[in-house]
């Protein structure tokens, strides 16, 4: 009889599976629409269709708390592969920043792969009396106590970004946060907000047109891409071991059939290879990942390694919300 009953759910898996996906899945992002990470997912979703037999996917922005009221709202989703979550580095930095996170990171979603890594740049306001980063520093010294620093939010890669700036500067600024760093970018055109830390993805254009003044890059290596080639890393800037990048991955609410994970996987490994996202992505500074983490079990155990990379130093510097 169990073998009977083992058999049937087995073929009810296997059958659910070669049905999949059978309308149309929702990618939440976790940040406003038209910032980094929603880019990076509307045209990986792109991407995606294709070998998912050109399904409808959907974008459904849920801004908020650095990104962890999305990720809720995908833990809590049902676990049939049609709700998925494309979340960045918060994903393992916000175990440490809230006390009370309505989800347990490791255990309330399948990890289906990683997706890129992104730099981030230090940008200001084009009315900001400073060109380059000499001229910054002196310009923040000058103004202890007046100097506004936008982010997404605790737990997103801006705040993450912004937290080791202060903190290898030596200087507190006011944090004004956002649901994304796409408003955060508005106010920052508006000249509303001094400073920003944020992904290349959603400053290449802005640096280049000059709307915003570029002062360094948070990788220490210089990045190849021509519209930012010239900006220094902040290490060489004299903020010695400063080094930031950014990565993305895909998540599925815990208990999604195996089979319908492998699925996604696959259809997202054959999405990272498609020539237009590689082109997109490669304009905007971004790598996509080629190694091991593209698999579920390489990418959770990566998260779990970041999480102990972060949360030390997120702890020391006192940062936490309810
Ligand atoms: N760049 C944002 C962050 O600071 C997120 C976003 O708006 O995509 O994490």
């Amino acid at each position: 009889m169990k073998n009977v009953m083992l058999a049937a759910m087995a073929l009810c898996a296997t059958t659910a599976a070669m049905a999949f996906p059978d309308k149309p899945l929702t990618i939440v992002v976790p940040f406003a629409a038209g910032g980094p990470t929603d880019k990076v997912a509307r045209d990986f979703a792109e991407a995606l269709r294709k070998p998912l037999n050109g399904a409808t996917i959907v974008i459904e922005n849920v801004g908020g708390a650095g990104g962890t009221l999305g990720a809720a709202k995908v833990a809590k989703a049902a676990p049939d592969g049609y709700t998925l979550l494309l979340y960045h580095i918060g994903m393992s930095t916000s175990p440490a920043l809230y006390r009370n996170l309505p989800y347990k990171t490791l255990d309330d979603f399948e990890y289906l792969g990683m997706i890129n890594e992104v730099p981030m740049t230090l940008i200001g306001r084009s009315t900001l009396p400073a060109n380059n980063f000499a001229e910054l520093r002196k310009w923040l010294d000058a103004n202890k106590g007046k100097i506004n620093l936008a982010n997404a939010g605790l737990g997103a890669a801006s705040h993450l970004c912004g937290l080791l700036f202060q903190q290898s500067m030596g200087i507190d600024m006011t944090t004004v946060p956002y649901k994304g760093t796409a408003p955060a970018m508005t106010d920052l055109l508006g000249g509303q907000v001094d400073l920003m830390c944020d992904q290349t993805t959603n400053t290449t254009s802005q640096i280049e047109s000059g709307k915003v003044k570029g002062f360094a890059v948070s990788t220490n290596k210089r990045l190849t891409t021509p519209a930012l080639k010239n900006l220094p890393t902040l290490d060489e800037s004299g903020l010695k071991g400063f080094n930031v990048s950014i990565w993305h991955g895909l998540y599925a609410p815990k208990g999604t059939p195996k089979a319908v994970q492998d699925q996604l996987n696959a259809a997202m490994r054959a999405a990272l290879k498609d020539p237009d996202f590689i082109k997109r992505e490669e304009a905007l500074g971004a790598v996509i990942i080629t190694d091991g983490r593209l698999a579920g079990t390489e990418h959770k155990k990566f998260v779990e390694s970041e999480i102990n990379k972060w949360g030390p130093a997120i702890k020391a510097a006192g940062q936490y919300a309810d």
